[in-house]
């Protein structure tokens, strides 16, 4: 069999947006056009790159998951980044999400458990793509990273059992927190916002993420 081109993937990806994203309701342009530029077939596991324009989440490494294009797209529509934006990541997983969410924040600082996981996304988001606006850390994403904070916008891609308090704690004012909560293999996602006094919470929809860790999740 020929190998994929790069024309490729790029029809592929155009073929994502239009039937997986546009077609689901995600309409936000910048969103969009980073779902467009970043190269989805680097960050799966190469016995699995001509899968990775599917409609679903992937296996990678240590037992973890890249996830569904769809999602990755809603829960960045949902974050309302800007320009200027601070974000922190729970779960690099594959780095993805956080290419994603580079394209359009300022900084972007990603906290993953598996440091097998972290420095692969670390060698491919850096070293190959230049990306120089993401932090990485190893270690447990529901206590936050309090130094780097707070955020205008934090995004946990793992499925635990609330919403971690220490992650509310380190938004900024109209600061927005996506996350998904419920039991451990269902969950709604979940939105919080930060108001001048205290926190709003809305549910939004279902989904079905890899269990949250830690001390705030299971
Ligand atoms: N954002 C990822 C991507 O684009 O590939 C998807 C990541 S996967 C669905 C969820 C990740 O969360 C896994 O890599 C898992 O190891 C990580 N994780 C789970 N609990 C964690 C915790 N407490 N702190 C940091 N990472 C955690």
């Amino acid at each position: 069999m020929n190998q994929p081109t790069f024309d490729h993937y790029q029809h592929a990806r155009e073929q994502m947006i239009r039937t997986q994203l546009v077609r689901r309701g995600i309409h936000d342009e910048r969103v969009l056009d980073a779902m467009r530029t970043v190269p989805r077939e680097l960050f799966v596991p190469p016995a699995a790159e001509w899968r990775a324009y599917e409609d679903c989440a992937l296996p990678i490494s240590c037992s973890q998951t890249i996830s569904q294009p769809y999602m990755v797209a809603s829960m960045t529509e949902l974050l309302e980044l800007k320009p200027g934006d601070r974000v922190l990541e729970v779960g690099t997983g594959s780095g993805y999400q956080a290419a994603v969410l580079a394209q359009l924040a300022e900084r972007v600082y990603t906290i993953e458990r598996h440091p097998r996981l972290l420095e692969a996304a670390r060698t491919l988001l850096v070293r190959q793509l230049g990306y120089a606006n993401i932090r990485f850390r190893c270690g447990d994403g529901t206590r936050g990273w309090r130094r780097a904070g707070p955020f205008d916008a934090i995004v946990v891609t793992a499925g635990g059992p609330r919403v971690p308090p220490a992650l509310a704690t380190q938004l900024s004012p109209n600061g927005r927190l996506i996350v998904p909560v419920g039991a451990r293999d269902q969950q709604t996602l979940v939105r919080v916002r930060r108001l001048a006094h205290g926190f709003e919470q809305h549910s939004l929809y279902g989904c079905r993420f890899v269990q949250l860790c830690g001390e705030d999740g299971w």
